[in-house]
């Protein structure tokens, strides 16, 4: 028999090699900005890679897995749920736009939802929510004048759409997420998150549940974690560019 390369285990070492880069750069950048350890969490981004790539990154400790499109999410989801190699302990963030057709899908498959940006798509995910599973985590996505972006509510607005899902028995409000229009300079992307970060700290005031600030990519996840992230949210980093 002629050996063929093992494009699997190369493939292998990559996403997991990247993915652990990036923990001790999280390290690194927790030190250096007087952060607690272990206070930022990874979520690696999967969104267009296949459930191999999720598979390569979980053995390098992943937990937390990223999705922006709901149809492919839940195919991957429901691979990498069958036995025998069944991976049971990873939490699913649902971090993509929304549409209101696609509510119950999300509310069914994902422990998180990263971009709530109207009320009417949280009363859908709290009426939707299956019953055997605990509720649903929810950060509401703000818009930080991202001109590119229709996503997300103003600033001036989500303190009011906080209150109401607070109400909602079936969501859990865990805090705020935000994508900033892309610039490359440091100062600048700690300028830009500092309105949500003093707005995150007015508000878990308020709600005892709130303790996400799910902020940073790929580029500025070290100004991110200077103003205060929790979570950031990695996908090219980690997985490569995507196709
Ligand atoms: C794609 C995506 C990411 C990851 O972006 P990278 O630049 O690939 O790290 C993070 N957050 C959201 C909301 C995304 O859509």
């Amino acid at each position: 028999m002629t050996q063929t390369p093992d494009v699997r285990s190369s493939a292998t070492s990559s996403t997991a090699s990247n993915y652990r880069d990036i923990v001790s750069r999280i390290k690194a950048q927790e030190q250096r900005f007087g952060r607690d350890a272990g206070s930022v969490l990874l979520l690696a981004v999967s969104k267009t890679h296949g459930a191999d790539k999720v598979r390569e990154a979980y053995a390098a400790g992943a937990r937390q897995f990223g999705e922006n499109y709901v149809q492919e999410a839940l195919d991957k989801i429901a691979l990498l749920a069958q036995p025998p190699d069944a991976l049971t302990d990873i939490s699913w963030h649902f971090i993509g736009p929304i549409q209101s057709n696609k509510t119950r899908d999300i509310a069914g498959a994902f422990d998180w939802v990263h971009s709530v940006d109207r009320l009417k798509i949280a009363q859908r995910l709290n009426d939707q929510r299956p019953a055997d599973l605990p509720a649903l985590n929810i950060c509401v996505q703000v818009n930080l004048s991202n001109e590119d972006s229709k996503s997300g509510v103003a600033l001036s607005e989500a303190a009011a759409l906080c209150a109401s899902i607070a109400t909602l028995p079936r969501l859990q409000l865990r805090g705020l997420m935000a994508i900033p229009a892309p610039c490359r300079d440091h100062d600048q992307q700690r300028a830009a998150f500092q309105p949500l970060a003093a707005l995150f700290a007015q508000l878990q005031q308020q709600y005892p549940t709130m303790d996400t600030l799910s902020i940073g990519m790929s580029d500025d996840f070290d100004a991110a974690i200077a103003e205060g992230s929790t979570m950031i949210r990695i996908g090219t980093a980690i997985f490569g560019a995507r196709g």
